[in-house]
């Protein structure tokens, strides 16, 4: 029997590995991809928003290179750290479900082999967002060159691209793809970015705008997606533009169905469950670490806070020790 399991090895996940281990507590981290999995898939060239300092974990101290570290940076120093703390981490082994037993939690995981099952008195859900994209629900979506993730602006040299969003995913793909000598046209339901636009990035975009490297339609309403154009009410007005590929960069959310299952309370407006101080839900031995905790609004949450859940779990998982 375990006394504690976590499933996902993201930078908060990670954390309350570490926070664990600390406290004397030998965690199981089982990770449906690789290692810090969501920051693998962020586009190639992507930099974080924070300063190192701000997303360091462990008291490990992240040293970058630059004011602010790159995805490749990010990698390499959260794989450092699993090492260093020996964490044990199954890789390539999701976790399809948890029920509930006299002493505990029974998880049931699937990887290369076929079905594991664990026993564990403690069971901690670290699993993000990034592998639940929000969706437009139009005709459409589901064509082949519609993507709700972007990697590298390179395979779209001279093609025509529209860019749905407006907040800082969106606006880097766009950036990125002018850069690459995209046709970009960015379509917003909003008249103006968001204040949580990147400070350093808005100056950028407006400019972008401006000299024509990218094309804004502010105040629109996707309506239709098809093989060659994208359909959109404007003010009123519809509008076609001509797409080769889409990028549908409207944010993500947090998926608590394996929780949801044993009967843990959400708030469904919010989508966000009743958690104690030290992050655990309406039954007892499930806790949520990092950005899963967030709900709908994704800006609540992220590792620059989300890295401090873990030390709390573990005061918890310490003091019911003791009782
Ligand atoms: C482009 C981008 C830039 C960002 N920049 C910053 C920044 O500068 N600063 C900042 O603080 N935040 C930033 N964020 C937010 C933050 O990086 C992420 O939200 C962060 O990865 C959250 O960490 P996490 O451990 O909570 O979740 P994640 O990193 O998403 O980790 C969750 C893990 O759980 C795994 N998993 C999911 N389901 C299962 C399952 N059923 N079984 C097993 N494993 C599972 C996933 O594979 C994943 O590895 C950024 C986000 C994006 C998208």
């Amino acid at each position: 029997m375990q006394e504690a399991i976590i499933i996902g090895a993201g930078p908060c996940g990670l954390s309350t590995a570490i926070e664990l281990k600390k406290a004397g507590i030998e965690p199981l981290v089982l990770e449906k991809g690789c290692a810090v999995n969501s920051i693998y898939h962020y586009p190639l060239s992507m930099t974080f928003f924070s300063t190192p300092d701000k997303i360091e974990i462990g008291g490990i101290p992240f040293i970058s290179s630059k004011e602010r570290p790159s995805r490749e940076e990010a990698l390499k120093y959260f794989r450092t750290l699993a090492h260093l703390f020996q964490i044990p981490i199954h890789t390539h082994e999701e976790v399809i479900d948890i029920q509930q037993t006299p002493d505990g939690f029974r998880i049931t995981s699937e990887n290369r082999q076929g079905k594991q099952i664990y026993e564990t008195r403690n069971v901690i859900l670290a699993t993000g967002y990034y592998d639940n994209p929000n969706l437009l629900q139009v005709s459409g979506e589901e064509l082949p060159h519609v993507h709700h993730y972007f990697k590298d602006a390179h395979p779209y040299a001279h093609q025509k691209a529209v860019v749905i969003g407006g907040r800082n995913s969106a606006i880097d793909t766009a950036l990125e793809l002018s850069l690459a000598g995209t046709d970009v046209t960015m379509v917003y339901r909003k008249d103006a970015f968001p204040s949580s636009v990147k400070a350093w990035v808005l100056p950028q975009i407006e400019a972008a705008i401006e000299h024509g490297r990218v094309k804004m339609v502010w105040e629109a309403q996707i309506q239709e997606i098809t093989p060659h154009e994208v359909i959109v009410d404007a003010k009123g007005q519809q509008i076609s533009i001509p797409a080769d590929v889409v990028f549908a960069m409207i944010g993500y959310h947090p998926n608590l169905s394996l929780l949801e299952k044993l009967g843990v309370k959400v708030d469904s407006e919010r989508y966000v469950p009743i958690l104690s101080d030290s992050m655990e839900t309406s039954i007892s031995g499930t806790y949520l670490a990092g950005v899963v905790a967030t709900g709908f609004d994704s800006t609540k949450i992220f590792i620059e806070n989300g890295r401090y859940h873990g030390r709390k779990i573990a005061e918890d998982l310490i003091r019911k020790r003791s009782t």
